[in-house]
């Protein structure tokens, strides 16, 4: 993906995946900025460990707790930034939803949540609502970002614009226990997960009748175009790469 948004830029870059030990981060980083890394994505489970290791946070990555972009500064730091967020609204805008004035519902209350929060906050929402399947996790959120928490029982009879599916159930063909009555009258459902034929949850939704559903593949893709952006101060046509991509799934 990267190397595509450089071709369309016209640029050259090297970009290449490292697997890296369970408790190995730092060392690894450490060997790669010695061989002259400029930046990097990171993935799960290391962002919480990327949050720790670099230099300076940006605001995003603050609020998030974990780092997906790592940037080299020109005083040779590393600069901590997050592009979930940034790269979901991009996505909802580009399916005619943006979060401004909507009411969500956001499923889930790991990492992703976190990260997604801040971002869906500074457009604007007229609410947000967060439901997990433990929900201690789903009411500390909601302290920390000034949103509801709800059980996914008590959702019965709601209607929202938007529901963000943030756990990982599609992963393991899952769904979270959220009331089918409320899935069948949201506008969106969108699941963070993505697969060749959507997600179990997408699959889900538009079965109850859900009238529009995507998975989280345009999220990737606008992420992955914002750190491109803080690495080479250019912002890659992601919706053109998206299509590429969609293409070939
Ligand atoms: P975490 O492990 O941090 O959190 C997982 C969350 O899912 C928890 O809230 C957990 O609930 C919940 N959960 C897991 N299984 C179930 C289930 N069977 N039923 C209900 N809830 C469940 O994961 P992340 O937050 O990092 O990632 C969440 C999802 O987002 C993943 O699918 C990941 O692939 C996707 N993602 C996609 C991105 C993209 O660019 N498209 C970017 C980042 C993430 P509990 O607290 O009760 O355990």
């Amino acid at each position: 993906m990267h190397e595509r948004f450089a071709q369309l830029a016209g640029e050259h870059i090297s970009y290449d995946r490292t697997l890296a030990p369970l408790d190995g981060f730092s060392e690894i980083l450490a060997k790669l900025a010695g061989e002259g890394l400029k930046g990097a994505n990171v993935t799960v489970p290391f962002k919480e460990d990327a949050f720790h290791w670099v230099h300076e946070l940006s605001h995003r990555a603050h609020q998030a707790g974990a780092v997906n972009t790592l940037i080299k500064t020109a005083d040779g730091h590393w600069l901590g930034d997050n592009t979930d967020g940034v790269g979901l609204v991009a996505d909802l805008c580009r399916l005619g939803f943006d979060p401004r004035d909507k009411t969500l519902l956001v499923l889930g209350a790991g990492g992703a949540t976190r990260g997604i929060l801040g971002p869906i906050l500074d457009r604007g929402p007229k609410s947000i609502t967060v439901a997990n399947r433990t929900p201690a996790k789903a009411l500390s959120l909601a302290d920390v970002f000034g949103i509801e928490a709800a059980e996914f029982e008590q959702l019965h009879g709601r209607r929202f614009d938007i529901v963000i599916n943030a756990t990982s159930a599609s992963l393991s063909g899952q769904l979270p226990a959220l009331p089918s009555d409320v899935i069948a009258s949201t506008g969106l459902a969108y699941d963070l997960a993505y697969g060749p034929r959507g997600t179990t949850f997408t699959r889900w939704a538009a079965s109850q009748g859900c009238p529009k559903t995507a998975d989280g593949l345009g999220m990737l893709v606008a992420q992955g175009a914002e750190s491109y952006y803080l690495w080479r101060g250019v912002r890659p046509d992601w919706q053109k790469v998206l299509g590429e991509m969609e293409a070939q799934r």
